[in-house]
């Protein structure tokens, strides 16, 4: 039979197949974007550089681009209105791309740790920066890898967006952390993190400042998430060593998860607290209840009616069967 389980932070149910899909039998859709039509190299010179990380020689090693008007514009004014029943605003905000390599067909993960490590150097700088503007309330940091996880042109490349509102998937966690520590007065995210820790067969990885692991409930077959063991509501507050430890972990882990599943599609997301500038009363908790993390998702399954039209959803693997696979693997030729 198979079994429900419900995520404790979101109240979110899923359903656990009680025979496990083995990592082979995931074909998902390829799509692999021909090198001609790539937006990333093409725009590479015609957009502000907001961000350079470069080596000795002047070389770029990762760019940080901004790409106004592709989803946000920073150009206008923030306006806010309703219109009969209906809230409107503008889409006053800021869309800026990373390019996390130099050349189109590498990736950070096959350049190391090294170069990890000034790609997450990039997102923390520039999510201090996005942050002095006292309209933006969130930054999010996002990565699509793969045709079906939305990536069109196979260049490795993330991005970060920062918006006067806080989406509805954050606000959720939010919501969801808030509730907890008023009910247990402690971090659900660290508590979590303990019960990974003492049960042990959901975990990865773990290193001196991160713990890596598959999820009890979450919504996709192979999910990862990636929890700084140091408690802290901020990404922006994590330290020089705590990045140079991440840069190893992500590496590690995105190629796991490559090995294991055949170089799938996959997104993943940064997960940090809001801006507290604006709304200063609303988180009086908010440095004790939530706890910044990473959500990495393989796309290996399509959505079906079920998912979409329930919410709940199917794990046609365990996350401890998930967990071993990405465990046991050996990436390394
Ligand atoms: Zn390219
Ligand atoms: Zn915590
Ligand atoms: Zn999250």
């Amino acid at each position: 039979m198979n079994e429900l389980r419900r995520d404790p932070l979101l109240g979110r149910w899923v359903v656990v197949f009680k025979e496990s899909l083995s990592p082979e039998e995931y074909v998902p859709p390829r799509e692999t974007p021909v090198k001609g039509s790539c937006v990333i190299c093409s725009q590479a010179d015609t957009e502000e550089e907001v961000l350079g990380i470069r080596d000795e020689q002047g070389t770029p090693l990762v760019r940080v681009l901004r790409t106004d008007g592709s989803i946000f514009s920073s150009d206008v004014q923030l306006e806010r209105r309703g219109v009969g029943m209906y809230d409107m605003m503008n889409s006053f905000g800021v869309s800026e791309v990373v390019l996390e390599t130099p050349e189109h067909n590498l990736t950070p993960e096959d350049m190391g740790p090294e170069q990890m490590k000034r790609v997450i150097d990039a997102y923390y700088t520039r999510t201090l920066e996005l942050e002095r503007d006292d309209r933006i309330r969130y930054v999010m940091i996002y990565k699509n890898c793969g045709a079906l996880s939305g990536d069109l042109c196979g260049h490795s490349h993330s991005f970060i967006t920062a918006t006067p509102i806080i989406p509805k998937r954050i606000k959720e966690e939010l919501d969801g952390a808030k509730g907890y520590y008023g009910y247990k007065e402690r971090c659900i995210f660290c508590d979590m993190m303990r019960e990974e820790q003492r049960y042990g067969k959901r975990i990865i990885l773990q290193t001196e400042h991160f713990i890596a692991y598959c999820p009890f409930a979450t919504r996709f077959p192979f999910e990862i998430w990636i929890l700084p063991r140091r408690h802290n509501c901020y990404f922006k507050e994590i330290t020089e060593e705590e990045r140079a430890d991440l840069g190893f972990v992500m590496t590690d882990v995105i190629k796991r998860l490559r090995r294991v599943l055949n170089d799938p599609p996959y997104n993943f997301v940064f997960h940090s607290a809001p801006s507290k500038i604006p709304r200063r009363a609303q988180w009086h908790t908010l440095g004790e209840d939530f706890h910044w993390h990473i959500e990495i998702m393989p796309r290996v399954r399509r959505l079906t009616g079920f998912e979409l039209g329930s919410g709940m959803y199917t794990l046609s693997t365990s996350p401890e069967d998930a967990a071993k696979f990405l465990k046991e693997v050996s990436y390394e030729d």
